[in-house]
């Protein structure tokens, strides 16, 4: 038995893995349990060109979001939709401080996408940022957490600074496209000390969620006016496309 099994035999005794959706322990090899891997909505074809949200016909080529929308982003990609099981995971990841279940994100982001993403060769990761105060009292953000595993698999470098929040902003829920980007106006801005040596090539944002698009935007808009080339997303659950 080598070092690392051996301290992996340990730690697993006393935080033995669970279950990244009921918390439940889990069986050797399992990395979720059978019954909550069944709950997951997975995006599955057809999807929107553009931000990877389903859409209803094949010929469809935009969600109407897209098709109406002028976003600045070249494409998006996401794993489930933002509904039970993936809601309820999210949650305890987001709220409840178990940012281990980031590496199950991982795993199951470069499963679906890990082709399609190195193809792309990145020239830089940049999560979305939350509001320094916020991260503060969570302990964490979690899209930085997430980005580091996805530039980790990628080999991409993760510049976690590059974007940042310079002020609070009230929560998006039931705020629409237009009130959302109000709402975010001035809030995420560039910094360029993280990015010395002119990182601004191809960037992928990473975020937990996609919804309006809104959040995603406002990125998007710092990086090109900072001189990037291109932005593409990924997060971990979108809304339902129509
Ligand atoms: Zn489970
Ligand atoms: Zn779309």
């Amino acid at each position: 038995m080598g070092i690392k099994t051996g301290i992996t035999i340990f730690f697993d005794l006393f935080f033995p893995p669970r279950c990244p959706v009921c918390d439940k322990i889990l069986k050797k090899q399992e990395k979720i349990c059978t019954k909550c891997k069944k709950e997951l909505k997975w995006v599955k074809e057809p999807r929107c060109f553009k931000c990877g949200k389903p859409v209803e016909a094949q010929e469809q080529e935009y969600c109407r979001d897209c098709a109406g929308g002028s976003f600045h982003y070249i494409r998006g990609f996401a794993l489930w939709i933002y509904e039970g099981a993936a809601r309820k995971s999210i949650a305890a990841f987001k709220y409840r401080g178990r940012r281990e279940y980031v590496s199950f994100y991982g795993e199951e982001l470069m499963k679906a996408y890990g082709k399609e993403l190195k193809r792309l060769c990145f020239d830089a990761v940049v999560p979305v940022p939350v509001y320094k105060e916020k991260e503060r009292l969570r302990g964490y953000n979690q899209a930085e957490l997430l980005a580091k595993e996805i530039g980790r698999a990628l080999n991409v470098p993760v510049k976690t600074k590059a974007l940042l929040r310079v002020r609070s902003t009230k929560p998006q829920k039931g705020l629409d496209y237009k009130e959302r980007q109000k709402n975010l106006e001035g809030a995420i801005q560039f910094f360029p000390d993280d990015c010395k040596g002119g990182m601004l090539g191809r960037i992928l944002l990473v975020d937990d969620i996609y919804t309006t698009g809104s959040t995603i935007e406002a990125c998007t808009k710092s990086l090109l006016q900072a001189g990037a080339g291109e932005v593409y997303f990924i997060t971990l659950c979108t809304g339902k496309g129509c």
